[in-house]
């Protein structure tokens, strides 16, 4: 969760920069494998009934590499816009609920463990990037 009071949000616009856990944000290891704290930086500005949030994201994700799995891990960086429609009832937006939709939303990116991954022999199951089978 990461509560921003619509309140403070100046004319000029609200910079945050900010350090959160998976748990944080309302995330379980089951639906995604971060192994970082995620640092969200986002830029807010209200113009009349909304308020526009320009938000990048950067985490450690694990991943299984697409062809030999063996699990790994990459920096990654992302970005999202969201708008929120403000209801005067409402004096809070939760920017960390859109983030977490979108994580667990993005489709797992396709990634190698390295550009030439051999991947996993079809009959033996060897991971070719470790070692040779004999099979042809
Ligand atoms: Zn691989
Ligand atoms: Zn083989």
């Amino acid at each position: 969760m990461i509560k921003i009071s619509i309140r403070d949000i100046p004319s000029k616009g609200l910079d945050i920069d900010r350090d959160v856990s998976m748990e944080g944000l309302g995330l379980s290891c089951e639906e995604v494998d971060i192994r970082t704290p995620i640092n969200v930086k986002a830029h807010l500005e209200k113009t009349g009934n909304v308020v526009i949030a320009a938000a990048r994201i950067r985490a450690e994700f694990g991943f299984l590499c697409a062809r030999c799995l063996q699990e790994m891990s990459e920096a990654q960086e992302r970005s999202y816009k969201f708008d929120f429609e403000l209801d005067p009832a409402v004096e809070y937006i939760d920017l960390g609920e859109e983030i977490r939709q979108e994580i667990i939303m993005a489709n797992p990116a396709r990634v190698l463990c390295r550009k030439d991954c051999k991947g996993i022999c079809p009959k033996c199951g060897v991971n070719l990037n470790v070692e040779k089978c004999k099979c042809v």
